[in-house]
């Protein structure tokens, strides 16, 4: 039995293919690596889970906090 080849994708190169920022020739290396790594496949998934995570918690911090409660009646 060989062995089987090191999977050179790690999580950071996952999340540099997701947001385009691998280079032509390695993104395509990547795509061709996932189409038959169904355990790269599964990173994958959880680059973008956790990149959905971490935008819905930019977008909590970025929200406005409520008005101040200006109006004082005593
Ligand atoms: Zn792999």
């Amino acid at each position: 039995m060989s062995t089987h080849p090191a999977h050179p994708f790690d999580y950071a190169a996952l999340d540099a293919y997701l947001n385009g920022d691998l280079p032509f020739l390695k993104r395509l290396a990547c795509a061709r690596h996932l189409k038959r790594c169904p355990r790269c496949r599964a990173v994958l998934e959880r680059v973008k889970s956790d990149n959905q995570l971490w935008a819905d918690i930019s977008a909590a911090e970025t929200t406005p906090p409520d008005a101040n409660p200006t109006n004082h009646e005593c």
